[in-house]
């Protein structure tokens, strides 16, 4: 297993190294968003350990550019402070996982560990619903993490996967924004439940005939959202 890691602390990045290594992994270290960037372009990694705060660009403005660019290589995101907001923000730009700093090794290690099992964990939990689902003529493949209209194929990141696949769920049912950041995305921390409407926006751009009057992902005023087949 391959681990690129994207840390400008050199104390922290050698740290980071070495336990990796003594678990086995292969690692890698850039020191700024740019290299990292220039390093992915290059060669295939099956996790990436990456700071947020880095010079030149930052670990959100990577973790975009990365799936924008088709790469869904799990990203493990370090925060400074673990402020939901800026872990919400790390999911928006496509982080599977967050550890606050500063972690305790034996932490980092288990996050580490979980993340690489994720998508298997996940798409085995996607057995008891349907793997495949189809609604208004687009295909939801769960086990690819994919979404597949008659003309393209887009891929869905763990988080946005997650929210769609509870609501499919709980059809007919209104989800608070509360249950989403707690049931969905394991947030328990007080935040800004707001954020999640990001997220409601781009499924409804990829399901919707017309995203500005959805009627399959449906505002719940004061609660949340229902998720309507017909
Ligand atoms: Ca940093």
């Amino acid at each position: 297993m391959k681990i690129l890691i994207v840390e400008d602390e050199q104390h922290l990045a050698e740290g980071l190294k070495f336990n990796l290594e003594l678990e086995d992994y292969e690692t890698e270290i850039a020191q700024d968003g740019k290299i990292a960037l220039e390093i992915l372009a290059n060669k295939e990694f099956d996790a990436i350990i990456l700071d947020v705060m880095l010079p030149e660009i930052d670990g959100f403005e990577v973790a975009r550019t990365l799936r924008s660019q088709e790469n869904f290589t799990p990203i493990l995101m370090l925060t400074a402070l673990g402020k939901p907001e800026d872990v919400l923000l790390g999911f928006e730009a496509g982080a599977d996982d967050y550890l606050p700093k500063p972690f305790d090794l034996a932490i980092f290690i288990a996050r580490l560990n979980g993340l690489l099992r994720r998508r298997e964990w996940f798409q085995k939990e996607t057995k008891k619903s349907e793997d495949i689902f189809t609604i208004n003529s687009k295909t939801i493949d769960f086990q690819n993490l994919e979404l597949k209209t008659e003309t393209e194929t887009v891929k869905l990141t763990l988080m946005e996967a997650k929210l769609l696949r509870h609501l499919i769920e709980n059809e007919g049912k209104a989800v608070s924004r509360k249950e989403i950041l707690q049931d969905v995305w394991g947030l328990n921390q007080e935040t800004d439940t707001r954020a999640i409407d990001n997220f409601i926006v781009r499924l409804r751009r990829l399901l919707e005939n017309e995203p500005n009057s959805p009627k399959i992902l449906q505002t719940v005023r004061g609660i949340g959202y229902k998720f309507v087949k017909n």
